[in-house]
């Protein structure tokens, strides 16, 4: 099987071509979580043969995500297989030519740039506004485009961002809306083709901005609502970046938060600030008495009366079955230790 006929349907198309393709192969992208929507851009991207692909993602698969994120399967589920792992494996199945770097970790203003740097696109797969912020941010700082997708219930937006050529997110929406503020997939749901049809946009616009094609690029924010048939363009061709981060490199920048609400899965986030690596191997053995253990390379998890914890590595942590932060922090100072 040759390169040339493996892509010769998408280099036919005169928007690619063969020098698309070219250019396609020498491109590097990051995607930033490879949940549901990540799941789509990244089978697209990696079948049509992007030269390399970094992945960051900082959860774990579990059965509830299977229903819409088309990269795992049960074996990832059973097994705790962190997202970012599962899916780099799934991905290098589907195209050996494509060099894949997976990273399991939670993407924030500390480490935002370090990923950034280097890359020729990069898509958002996250499931939430604040991280969309770090990433808008931290694309303006680097002048890397990036495309922000979001789709709860049956509907989603997508927007092409070109830094100081185009407007960005918090021109867009604004300074970032306090958390709580706007519906998720915790409480209103997701279908499946829905993701399907707002990672559809997201990854067309990808290829055209990885093969040159910026004329191409759709005039301003999509909408698209697969229940009721919409897909609307604004249009916002001609309108200059205007917030203050993109005029003035000025950031309202929220801190980052010790305790966060993960989207979708009624998990909170302890983030791993300053501590020390755990040592996964005795913890385990140790927490083998207390109750259910799984363990990997990347993560420990335990089940134990009603609660389920996860320790990553690098010392991050997930809990479930807890009502707060504090009560989470609670329950892991009770079972691991602080
Ligand atoms: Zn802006």
């Amino acid at each position: 099987l040759t390169l040339r006929s493996r892509y010769a349907r998408q280099e036919a198309f005169t928007g690619i071509g063969r020098q698309g393709q070219e250019r396609l192969r020498g491109a590097r992208v990051l995607l930033v979580g490879t949940g549901a929507l990540g799941s789509a851009l990244a089978e697209n991207l990696v079948r049509g043969g992007v030269g390399h692909l970094t992945i960051v993602d900082r959860d774990v698969v579990e059965f509830g995500n299977l229903q819409r994120q088309f990269l795992f399967d049960e074996d990832d589920a059973r097994l705790a297989h962190p997202k970012a792992v599962a899916a780099a494996r799934r991905l290098s199945r589907l195209n050996s030519d494509v060099t894949i770097e997976a990273h399991v970790a939670d993407v924030d203003r500390r480490n935002v740039a370090g990923f950034v740097r280097g890359q020729h696109l990069v898509l958002d797969g996250t499931d939430n506004l604040a991280t969309r912020y770090v990433v808008n941010d931290a694309c303006l700082g680097a002048s890397v485009p990036w495309i922000y997708a979001a789709v709860v219930a049956t509907h989603g937006l997508v927007l092409s961002v070109r830094p100081k050529v185009t407007p960005c997110l918090r021109c867009v929406l604004g300074d970032e809306p306090p958390p709580g503020l706007l519906p998720t997939c915790e409480t209103e749901g997701i279908l499946a083709p829905a993701v399907m049809a707002v990672a559809a946009v997201a990854a067309t616009e990808a290829l055209k901005l990885l093969v040159g094609r910026e004329a191409a690029l759709l005039p301003g924010l999509v909408r698209v609502d697969v229940w009721d048939g919409v897909l609307e363009v604004t249009d916002m061709q001609g309108q200059a970046p205007s917030c203050p981060a993109c005029t003035q490199g000025l950031f309202e920048a929220r801190e980052v938060n010790e305790t966060e609400l993960l989207c979708g899965s009624g998990v909170i986030q302890i983030a791993s600030r300053g501590k020390q690596q755990p040592d996964l191997p005795t913890l385990a053995s140790r927490l083998a008495a207390i109750g259910d253990v799984v363990s990997n390379e990347h993560l420990l998890r335990l089940r134990a009366k009603g609660a389920e914890i996860t320790i990553f590595s690098d010392g991050r942590t997930l809990v479930r079955g807890a009502r707060d932060g504090a009560e989470a922090r609670g329950l892991v100072a009770r079972y691991i230790g602080s």
